[in-house]
């Protein structure tokens, strides 16, 4: 079996969906029609019997979206309200949609130190499994409002890695605002090629990366290949997948060559 049809059988999977994927591209503002399939999406993977982890982001541009602001604003207090303020907003929505299918979740919020620091990690897994066991669906962010650089993961992207890990999940789907890894940058040359597997992160493979990422959204490619890296290592395969067509994730788990699959 090729691991892409081995997705098909996967249970625990962590789904990771970045702030392009969850606000419009023009604004700050939530894209409440694309949130509510995903959660939709969601909640039907979980009454067909998968456990799902959702790891989200876009606590601060829902924050900046509340306050009516124009532009992200540069300093790190102002930052951390604004985090403080909209992973609020997203909660309220997610337990809103979950609640009407019938679901339960529970928010979980990560520092670099709870996810990797040995005692604190070992609570942090507890508590994710708890809630597992209990049929709820853990919904993991960073904790931004207390969370500076030196405590700080930084990205959403690495962060649901360590979660996967922690968890032993079979898969990380990583939904964003681009169809997958491509050989050179699809936004300069016209013949750029998406790879749709990767057997090996290799130098060539972290050249394609690049740098960039969005105005609101921590990663770019970068650090999704940080974090394909950190779960091939631990043999849990990551695909990297567009967010903006939310059936993208029945599509990978029903084992169809779509984005980007780090097989482990
Ligand atoms: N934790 C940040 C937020 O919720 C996002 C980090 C990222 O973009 O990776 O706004």
């Amino acid at each position: 079996m090729n691991c892409r049809e081995k997705l098909k059988f996967a249970r625990r999977i962590v789904i990771k969906v970045g702030t392009s994927t969850l606000t419009h591209n023009n604004n700050f503002n939530l894209n409440l029609y694309r949130i509510e399939h995903l959660i939709r999406e969601i909640a039907d993977l979980h009454n067909a019997g998968k456990e799902i982890i959702f790891v989200t982001s876009g606590a601060i541009a829902a924050g900046i979206g509340k306050m009516n602001l124009k532009n992200k604003p540069e300093n790190i207090p102002e930052n951390q309200a604004l985090a403080a303020i909209g992973q609020g907003v997203l909660m309220h929505i997610y337990e809103k949609f979950f609640a009407e299918y019938g679901l339960t979740m529970g928010q979980i919020l990560l520092t670099k130190d709870n996810a990797t620091n040995e005692h604190a990690r070992e609570n942090s897994k507890n508590s994710l499994m708890a809630l597992l066991q209990m049929g709820a669906i853990p919904v993991i962010n960073e904790n931004d409002a207390v969370a500076v650089d030196e405590i700080k993961i930084g990205d959403n992207d690495n962060l649901s890695a360590i979660v996967a890990v922690m968890i032993d999940a079979e898969v990380l789907i990583i939904l964003t605002d681009i169809d997958g890894l491509y050989n050179k940058n699809p936004k300069v040359s016209g013949d750029a090629k998406i790879l749709h597997e990767v057997k090996k992160i290799d130098d060539a493979v972290e050249k394609m990366a690049g740098g960039a990422g969005t105005k609101l959204g921590t990663g770019g490619m970068f650090t999704k290949i940080q974090a394909a890296k950190l779960t091939t290592q631990n043999n849990i395969p990551t695909v990297i997948v567009s967010g903006k067509e939310i059936e993208n994730l029945r599509r990978v788990l029903n084992g169809e060559e779509i984005g980007t699959i780090f097989s482990a």
